[in-house]
């Protein structure tokens, strides 16, 4: 049995929604919609009903055993929910998105955003996605290398550490922290937690974080703000005492009416939001805004010569139409953009970078060993290594670790794949077969005892 809801929380929706609330309390009875993005760099086929405003998104009738599906670990999709993939039509309407532009994602971890915004943007822009919380930049990581876009740079800092760099974004995603009112569906921890006090605490949280990203972004860059929350103290409220304070104006766009996404007139904020009882999605919010104040521009163009590779090798392993750089940083060698390079360098003078670009080796004496994120990369050149193909049993073999049989052919890495989406690398030696999938990436799940 589900937590039941807070009294104060179902006065304040039945005020806020009037007589919808009964088909709302209803809606979070029942069962959430399971939908995913499919990766469009890895022409990854996704099936099922389309998700109306996402050109990548899918609903499935059922929700499958996702950690057994090989195409997930490849980076072929993304388990997402399908009312958050609304940030691509918010971004369409704000945005040009054919030219290069400097993206920060605030918020970013686990990564749904990010590895949205990153297949929406030009292979010339760069992507920005920070977490302030260590351990959640982990799997940030994770699901940004299997997504592989070499134009990614991953950091680690408090909202306010943007503040040395005035000016430096063209759009600035905040994906808050909040309430979560709208995942009460699927998430009991977000019913317990619920009180006034945590939504207030959750509010005077965001307006940090808004004021704090503020200065980062330029002058006509685009604020995009989103919560999965109801409340109007963390959303449209919040986003009204944030314009009191800044010159701004709020992108207007209008979604079908056949998408029942409801349109947010509050004073001068516009906002979009998802009701449980009306879209096939969880409880979202979102809203975007131009800045029309003046931010001193910091330039990104201190492109480092420092540390350039010159191993041939590598440069045979890529495909990579931008104009980038391989660099050696002690025994790895990364490629980079020459813009994700010049951004790289100046965001490391103010926060720690935990990575920038993509890890396509480690140098081991004079041998090369090519990095795991090479493998799963959209750049890596598909005829520089041989392949192996992977039946699904030997593929579920390979994920979890275990040992697989020597493949008869001639010795070296082979690129191993499923369905022709690469997973990971294997060494062949004369007499064994080394698995070198990630250890703490392996599945734990005992496939056997299924
Ligand atoms: N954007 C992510 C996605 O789509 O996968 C979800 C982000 S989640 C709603 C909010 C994130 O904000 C969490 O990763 C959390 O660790 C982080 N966070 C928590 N407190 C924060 C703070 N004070 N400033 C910035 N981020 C914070």
């Amino acid at each position: 049995m589900p937590q039941a809801l807070h009294a104060e929380f179902v006065n304040r929706m039945t005020r806020q929604v009037g007589s919808d609330w009964p088909a709302l309390e209803q809606s979070l009875d029942g069962k959430s919609p399971v939908s995913i993005r499919a990766n469009p760099a890895k022409q990854y086929q996704g099936s099922g009903i389309s998700v109306p405003w996402c050109s990548t998104g899918y609903y499935l009738s059922e929700r499958p055993n996702f950690t057994l599906d090989p195409a997930l670990h490849a980076g072929g999709y993304y388990v997402q929910e399908a009312s958050s993939m609304l940030l691509e039509q918010v971004i369409r309407a704000a945005v040009d998105l054919d030219k290069p532009l400097t993206v920060l994602d605030l918020c970013a971890a686990p990564g749904g955003k990010s590895t949205h915004l990153i297949s929406l943007l030009s292979a010339h822009s760069v992507l920005v996605s920070n977490e302030v919380v260590r351990s959640r930049t982990t799997i940030l990581q994770e699901n940004l290398i299997k997504w592989g876009q070499p134009n990614s740079i991953i950091t680690h800092a408090d909202p306010a550490r943007f503040g040395a760099v005035p000016g430096l974004f063209d759009v600035v995603l905040i994906d808050a922290p909040c309430s979560g009112e709208g995942l009460f569906r699927k998430d009991d921890n977000a019913r317990q937690e619920w009180s006034p006090e945590h939504v207030h605490h959750c509010s005077l949280r965001q307006r940090r974080i808004l004021a704090d990203a503020w200065g980062a972004l330029r002058e006509g860059g685009v604020l995009i703000y989103s919560t999965c929350t109801w409340s109007p103290d963390e959303n449209e409220e919040n986003l009204h005492w944030f314009a009191q304070e800044h010159p701004l104006s709020f992108v207007d766009w209008t979604a079908p009416p056949a998408w029942s996404v409801e349109k947010i007139e509050h004073k001068e904020v516009r906002g979009y939001r998802c009701y449980t009882h009306k879209v096939e999605g969880e409880g979202f919010f979102i809203s975007a805004m131009i800045k029309h104040e003046a931010a001193p521009r910091s330039g990104t163009d201190r492109t480092p010569t420092r540390h350039v590779s010159k191993k041939k090798e590598l440069h045979d392993w890529i495909h990579y139409p931008c104009e980038h750089i391989i660099f050696e940083q002690d025994e790895f060698c990364w490629l980079r953009s020459v813009q994700t390079a010049g951004l790289a360098e100046r965001l490391r003078e103010h926060m720690p970078v935990v990575s920038a670009g993509t890890l396509l080796a480690e140098a081991k004496g004079p041998k090369l060993v090519p990095a795991h994120a090479l493998a799963v990369s959209t750049v890596l050149r598909p005829e520089a290594f041989p392949v192996i193909e992977l039946t699904l049993d030997d593929a579920l073999a390979y994920l979890r670790k275990d040992t697989l049989p020597h493949p008869g052919t001639g010795n070296g890495y082979h690129l191993a794949t499923f369905h022709g989406l690469p997973l990971g690398w294997v060494h062949v030696l004369s007499n064994r077969l080394n698995n070198l999938y990630p250890t703490e990436w392996r599945i734990r799940m005992d496939i056997r005892r299924l």
